[in-house]
């Protein structure tokens, strides 16, 4: 008999038989070894439950590499036994030699790069059954309009349907279909619950493309049927039509059987995504991220499995997803920052994306309106394959976009926002359309301090400024979430009512738009509101909607969402992340001051973006307005060849963490010393962190600098290997390609 699939099996506790090497989800280098009990079938990629230590962990049987065949060599009796072994698909090779790859480009641990990719299954209930109504025959005693309009469409489609599926089709309200049941023309039956993920049809509704687009799909899809890897860019301005075009790569894949995975920046945002999807294959795909109900979950990775699901769309953590049959990756916003997780396994979704594809010999997808100069360099040197969408679909045009000298055109004293923006702001909601205004800070103020005394608010336990968040009425560390109670006095001279707050944040551009405009409808949209996701994905939904005249928000608005009456984006301070100091910096500021401009206009109404600067002669700037997006690459380009940065060069950086700021800092300056001489390779550093202190944990930082051929795993091993021993509260992170440097 076959076993159920995903039932667990638990073995007889028979002898040991042999040996088998496990990773388990610890940060530890390499497998431990565990004894197989006579009776249990285990392979290379099975999910299994061993004992560490005390505790039980769900770990997964590796081949040889991770051990270098030594597992195999050693005596079973002498070792723990597995305690059972999952009954569910084995990861593949193919995911298996991704999970060593990974681990060996990041230097993470191999258990907690293979942690991301497995899970126990979980048991599930059985479905709930739908309650459902049949069409028995017959008329009602009196036949009232909303009744005819009923047996109608019950006559037409003669189908089980349920009882608010039917009112909502048939327009009438749920107490007419109730009237019918009663009166015996319907009897309740139990339907078979709707699946989690229904399968999407490849030729549900085909648009009609065109021009650059059909040219694009085209290059595209004959790179899909040559078969094996290919990376192609799509380079296109905001509403190009670029997700028409890689729907067509989809379904290509999908006609061939295959598994496609869309990975998205914030994809529990974007339902407007998953809908447009439906709309063109005819079911909506499976959705991966951490806002996803146990059950939901469960079922999506059970269908990723087993093949059942075909395609998801995800947050990076999709991308260590087991899918059974995978034959596409596409990556939409493939310079978006959200693509690097910076927490126990460093890397950057879109770079593992393409090795993913490499590994398992796929084709892969890059797209942007903005492409991330790694990509635009690879573009260039032919290892991807560019196709452009200069202009937008139909009849939209891109917004008009104008500087804002801010030293020309200066707020009212206490304000934020200039005359001419405000006027701006005026004109767009006469005319009943929508402006937004974008801060890329959350709260009211990102500085408060005591005007008498000089006293700023700072985060006892991070070198970071306490931010007001006046709606809240608290001060928050945005580093470690520490809050409190906005206080009255200032706790260091005691004097009342003295605090002022320093700069703008979202909540005080909120406060000047209300002063201007009383009677405008505003929506502010930040990490902070109330209600987390659900809170909103509504109120994205109602701007949408047309719900609201003027939109205040952070990055949370910038993304994708399609907004039909926004004419009008005005950007309160468009140097912000220029002088932070990162070699990125530029690029960064041209790609967010480009995506957000990009959200107005996206119907075909006249629309406009005001960039408030200080410094309009910044090639920034210029690039912006003159929307010579090419010359700005070219530039920044050649900037980072001189300099041999990414991707021209290679970077790493070593954070070292402690309690105390002796022991972190004489930890870091062993490691320095212990570098080995490499020509080619340098060491920066041991200096403060940028955050000298989050959580109570003081932090230094090395920077490693290397050509682009230098072995940097190679000699950042040799730099912790011969480095001082790892002991009391330090630790060491290790971040290969950082953001920001
Ligand atoms: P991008 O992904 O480049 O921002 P979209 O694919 O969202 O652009 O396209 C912008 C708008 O144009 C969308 O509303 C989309 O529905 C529409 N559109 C794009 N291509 C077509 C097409 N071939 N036929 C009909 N509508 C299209
Ligand atoms: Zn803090």
């Amino acid at each position: 008999i076959l076993p159920s699939l995903f039932g667990d099996t638990l073995p007889e506790a028979g002898p040991p038989t042999h040996v088998v090497p496990v990773l388990v989800p610890l940060p530890v280098a390499g497998a431990y070894s565990y004894a197989v009990p006579e009776g249990m079938h285990v392979a290379p990629g099975s999910v299994v439950q061993v004992p560490v230590g005390p505790r039980q962990v769900i770990g997964v049987v590796w081949d040889g590499t991770s051990d270098d065949g030594v597992s195999a060599k050693l005596d079973p009796k002498k070792l723990r036994p597995i305690t059972l072994a999952f009954d569910c698909p084995p990861l593949s090779k193919e995911m298996r030699d991704f999970i060593d790859w990974v681990s060996a480009y990041t230097l993470s641990p191999p258990g907690l790069v293979a942690r991301m990719a497995i899970r126990a299954p979980a048991a599930l209930d059985p479905e709930p059954m739908v309650e459902g109504l049949r069409y028995v025959g017959g008329q009602p005693e009196r036949l009232t309009p909303a009744r005819s309009k009923v047996l109608d469409l019950i006559r037409e489609q003669d189908v089980p349907w349920t009882r608010s599926g039917l009112a909502n089709a048939a327009g009438v309200s749920l107490s007419v279909i109730d009237g019918l049941t009663q009166q015996g023309v319907f009897e309740t039956i139990f339907l078979a619950p709707p699946p989690v993920v229904a399968t999407p049809d490849p030729d549900f509704v085909a648009p009609r493309i065109e021009g650059p687009q059909k040219q694009a799909a085209e290059e595209i899809i004959a790179s899909i049927r040559a078969g094996g890897f290919a990376a192609s860019l799509i380079d296109g301005v905001t509403g190009s039509g670029k997700t028409e075009v890689y729907f067509e790569a989809i379904a290509e894949t999908l006609r061939r059987g295959k598994q496609v995975l869309i990975l998205l920046p914030e994809i529990a945002l974007t339902s407007s995504f998953l809908e447009r999807f439906e709309q063109r294959f005819g079911a909506k795909p499976g959705e991966w991220h951490s806002d996803l109900s146990p059950r939901i979950r469960e079922k999506v990775w059970r269908g990723v499995v087993t093949g059942d699901v075909q395609v998801v769309a995800g947050a990076r953590s999709a991308l260590f997803l087991p899918f059974e049959n995978l034959g596409l990756i596409i990556v939409d916003e493939e310079h978006d920052p959200a693509y690097k997780q910076e927490d126990r396994v460093f890397y950057n979704a879109r770079d593992m994306a393409v090795v993913r594809a490499r590994i398992g010999d796929f084709p892969i997808v890059l797209v942007s309106a903005t492409p991330s100069v790694e990509s635009q360099v690879n573009g260039l040197s032919g290892r991807y394959n560019t196709v452009h969408l200069p202009t937008r679909f139909g009849d939209a045009a891109m917004p008009d976009l104008h500087l804002i000298d801010m030293r020309r055109h200066p707020p009212e004293r206490g304000g934020f926002l200039s005359p001419v923006l405000l006027r701006a702001i005026a004109k767009t909601i006469d005319r009943k359309e929508q402006a937004l205004l974008f801060l890329n800070r959350r709260g009211y103020a990102p500085l408060t301090l005591c005007r008498v005394c000089g006293h700023r608010f700072q985060c006892p336990q991070c070198s970071s400024w306490l931010v007001e968040h006046r709606f809240k009425s608290q001060i928050q560390c945005h580093q470690c979430g520490y809050s409190e109670r906005t206080p009255e006095a200032c706790p260091e001279c005691g004097t009342l009512d003295h605090l002022v707050a320093c700069g703008p944040g979202v909540e005080r551009i909120a406060e000047e738009v209300e002063r201007h405009f009383p009677d405008a409808r505003t929506i502010v949209m930040s990490s902070d509101l109330l209600g987390g996701v659900k809170r909103m994905r509504l109120e994205l939904e109602a701007i949408a909607n047309g719900e609201a005249d003027i939109v205040i928000g952070t990055q949370l608005v910038a993304k994708g969402h399609n907004f039909p009456l926004m004419t009008l984006v005005g950007i309160v301070d468009s140097d912000l992340g220029l002088s932070n100091g990162d070699p990125r910096a530029a690029e960064r500021t041209f790609q967010l001051l480009s995506q957000v401009t990009g959200r107005a206009g996206r119907t075909g109404l006249k629309s406009h973006g005001l960039l408030q600067t200080f410094q309009p002669q910044h090639p920034v700037m210029q690039a912006i307005i003159s929307g010579d997006a090419g010359a700005f690459y070219e530039r920044e380009i050649e900037e980072r060849q001189k300099a041999i940065l990414p991707p021209f060069g290679r970077l790493a950086s070593l954070i070292v963490s402690a309690d105390t700021r002796a022991d972190a800092e004489t930890h870091a300056r062993g490691l320095r010393a212990a570098a080995p001489k490499v020509t080619g390779i340098s060491v920066l550093g041991p200096a403060e962190a940028p955050l000298a202190l989050v959580r109570g944990r003081h932090r230094f930082r090395l920077l490693v600098h290397g050509r682009r051929n230098s072995d940097m795993q190679g000699f950042l091993r040799a730099m912790i290997d011969n480095g001082p021993k790892q002991r009391g509260s330090v630790q060491i992170q290790l971040d290969i390609d950082p953001q920001s440097f």
